[in-house]
């Protein structure tokens, strides 16, 4: 096994997630490596205009979603007793906010599942399939 350091976990709102973090335990276990703990609330893209296209915030209705989405994420690893590093909530598009948060935080591994929410029935969801394409570091999709 490769001596990973510092290990990015993206999770999303599925039962998969617990798959996920649970096989990340093992190998921070492994590696002594400390991980980071990632979820992104989703933002979609919008065609505005002829010229114009951006991004609109899907829980633009729940201000609170932030700090939900980070209490679950803190359940989430109490209940499979992993220790966290660090815990980061974003908004944005998660294969995006992914590749650019491993980036950010020096990480050399990066661990989500083979598909979730975008990836249904399919081998490999569309997160994970960009974060493959796009991530400068390891990625391990697990699958789920
Ligand atoms: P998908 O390709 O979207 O079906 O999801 C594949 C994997 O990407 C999931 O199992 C998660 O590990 C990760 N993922 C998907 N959406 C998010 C999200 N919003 N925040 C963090 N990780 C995500």
């Amino acid at each position: 096994m490769a001596d990973y350091k510092n290990i990015l976990v993206a999770v999303d709102y599925t039962e998969e997630a617990r798959k996920v973090l649970q096989k990340a335990k093992g190998i921070a276990a492994d590696c002594s490596a400390r991980v980071t703990l990632l979820h992104v609330v989703e933002t979609v893209p919008v065609v505005g205009g002829p010229e114009s296209f951006s991004y609109v915030d899907l829980y633009v209705d729940q201000p609170d979603v932030i700090e939900r989405a980070l209490a679950d994420m803190k359940a989430l690893a109490s209940n499979l007793g992993i220790e966290i590093h660090k815990y980061l909530v974003l908004t944005g598009v998660p294969k995006h906010e992914i590749t650019s948060s491993a980036e950010e935080y020096g990480i050399d591994l990066i661990i989500l599942g083979s598909h979730g929410r975008h990836g249904i029935k399919l081998i490999l969801g569309s997160t994970a399939a960009g974060v493959l394409h796009h991530a400068k570091c390891d990625v391990l999709a697990v699958r789920v």
